[in-house]
């Protein structure tokens, strides 16, 4: 959210945009309550999720208070007057003034009612930069999006035919405006703490998003020197597509699978055209995010079958929603507020307390299944009994797809995400009771280093190459080759040709899945590797006590290959 300063002449009209927006935010509240009570009152499928949606008719209805309140709406006309300043900044200065007010009260039930106000002032904000709920950003010229912060639902409407790049103050490298940024080939550097404050419309900026640097106003030299390796980076990436569709071999033979992370099935034209061999990933809550009311069973069939249609002779793994943490639907939707959404009621912890929405999602994916070949995963398992309980969950969707006759593969492979410090603790237990294990290298780094993912002041300890992320990872590998099952990795680190080369040198990593764009580099750098020199490098990496002697110790023996293109973070931001 950019300040703007106004000039005198403009505050009024200012003052009347921003009474439009709150009019077509009322005016959106109306028809969304409508549109629920509607789908309450609907078939069958629509009534598993029809309980679950009644929380969000009472949030309707105290946001249309809110937005209705005159003396709130003096105070943002008031902050607009005295500070000359945007409506959306006015907005912002007003959520952070409640904020601090909350913070000093007790009482749990008055606290949780900032977030109604918060959601309900978000909303206008969201009208006035965008237009309203369902609609997208746009722009009438290429634009650098700089923001303080990109939450999903934003990243999700950006009209990327036009935003050539983002900038974010706020974020880590696996942020979610990074990960949705990636496959529009976007750009993005997030994490810079104070940019937006800095910047100033119209000023022109170079963003390297491989390198996580942006340039205001460059000088001639820097301007040409970064046009330079944008050139290279494009003849290195056409030249790379026509290798695209040849496989990943290691030069003495080892075949390493190569797949894609999707966050919509819409994403699924991309494969082909970036050699993906199906999917390792798809992120399903972004089906929920961008949207006031839930997705009946029918509509996430729909998508669902799809996807498992198109990725034939591959198979898709489908994880189950995992929302909460940074990943929350437009204005919070129907996740109560948490004093610490990353160690809060997120992904398959929230699905284990909302049966009705978990079972939908699970009758949905199981109906996909008669359609081509799928997989299910489970997201932030971090006991035994989750994966159990969720089994169960699923064993019973089976059961009524069985007595109503309706055709599923009975034998669905059943994985699960590895991305905690206790599921590495109990990855044994945890191998013999499912199918496959993914490791989701974001998250295990972001509970293992204690770092929230979305916090750019912690970003620093964002270390793959830490010694306790790469012990983690070695017992993981470890403990799925112990059981015979098969390990892939979908965090970003399988996205990185060292990183890459690493797990695969641990153990049974055969699989690999990130976002498309990375998907030929990693082919081509696989095949200009042996396994027996990842299997060397992993060993010695593993003996090691700090990062940095880790990294130096691997840019010595693999940073020779890393030339004509294929980066890695580990050379891009070498300290
Ligand atoms: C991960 O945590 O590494 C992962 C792939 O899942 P997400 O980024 O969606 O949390
Ligand atoms: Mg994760």
């Amino acid at each position: 959210m950019l300040r703007q300063l106004l000039e005198s002449g403009e505050v009024e009209d200012e003052i009347s945009r921003f009474h439009a927006s709150v009019e077509a935010s009322l005016s959106e509240m109306s028809d969304i309550r409508e549109a629920t009570l509607s789908e309450m009152g609907g078939g069958a499928a629509r009534d598993l999720t029809s309980f679950e949606n009644a929380p969000s008719l009472f949030i309707f209805d105290t946001q249309t208070r809110i937005l209705s309140d005159p003396s709130m709406l003096r105070d943002i006309e008031a902050i607009i007057r005295d500070k000359k300043c945007n409506a959306e900044w006015a907005i912002k200065t007003l959520i952070e003034d409640y904020q601090a007010r909350f913070a000093r009260i007790h009482d749990q039930y008055f606290r949780e009612r900032l977030r109604d106000i918060e959601q309900a002032l978000t909303r206008i904000q969201s009208h006035m930069v965008h237009g309203g709920e369902g609609s997208r950003a746009e722009f009438d010229e290429p634009v650098v999006l700089v923001a303080h912060d990109l939450n999903p639902a934003d990243t999700l409407r950006l009209n990327t035919s036009k935003v050539v790049a983002v900038v974010t103050d706020m974020g880590g490298k696996t942020s979610h405006a990074g990960i949705l940024a990636a496959p529009m080939d976007i750009p993005a550097v997030v994490g810079l703490h104070d940019f937006s404050y800095q910047a100033r419309t119209g000023e022109k900026l170079i963003v390297d998003g491989s390198a996580g640097v942006v340039i205001r106003n460059p000088s001639q030299e820097q301007f040409y020197a970064y046009l330079k390796k944008q050139l290279k980076v494009r003849y290195f990436d056409e030249a790379l597509q026509a290798e695209k569709s040849l496989q990943a071999v290691t030069q003495d033979g080892a075949r390493i699978n190569v797949r894609a992370n999707i966050e919509s099935s819409g994403d699924i034209g991309s494969l082909a055209e970036h050699g993906a061999e199906g999917v390792g990933l798809y992120r399903t809550e972004y089906l929920y995010i961008n949207r006031a009311t839930l997705p009946n069973e029918q509509e996430q069939y729909e998508d669902y079958r799809r996807v498992a249609e198109a990725v034939a002779p591959y198979h898709a793994i489908i994880r189950t929603f995992d929302l909460g943490g940074d990943k929350l639907p437009i204005n919070g939707g129907f996740i109560d507020p948490e004093p610490n959404p990353a160690l809060g009621l997120r992904a398959i912890r929230f699905c284990l307390e909302h049966p009705v929405i978990f079972k939908t999602q699970l009758r949905a994916i199981l109906r996909a299944s008669a359609h081509g070949s799928l997989k299910i995963m489970y997201p932030l398992i971090t006991t035994l009994e989750e994966l159990l309980a969720a089994n169960v969950m699923l064993r019973e969707a089976m059961e009524e797809l069985r007595r109503d006759g309706v055709p599923f593969d009975e034998h669905i492979p059943v994985g699960i995400m590895m991305e905690t410090p206790s599921c590495v603790m109990i990855a044994p237990e945890l191998a013999r009771q499912c199918a496959f294990f993914s490791i989701g290298t974001n998250d295990l780094i972001q509970y293992t280093m204690a770092i929230d993912r979305v916090n750019d002041r912690v970003a620093h300890l964002y270390q793959p190459l830490s010694p306790a992320i790469l012990r983690m990872l070695k017992q993981i590998i470890t403990a799925a080759d112990g059981a015979g099952i098969p390990v892939s990795v979908c965090g970003k680190m399988a996205g990185d040709p060292v990183y890459a080369l690493l797990m695969i040198g641990m153990g049974g990593v055969r699989e690999l899945s990130m976002d498309v764009h990375s998907i030929p580099r990693i082919k081509k750098f696989i095949r200009s590797v042996s396994l027996e020199e990842a299997r060397r490098v992993a060993h010695s990496a593993l003996d090691l006590g700090t990062t940095g002697e880790i990294r130096r110790h691997i840019v010595s023996q693999v940073g020779r290959l890393l030339v004509d293109g294929l980066s890695s973070e580990l050379i891009e931001n070498e300290p």
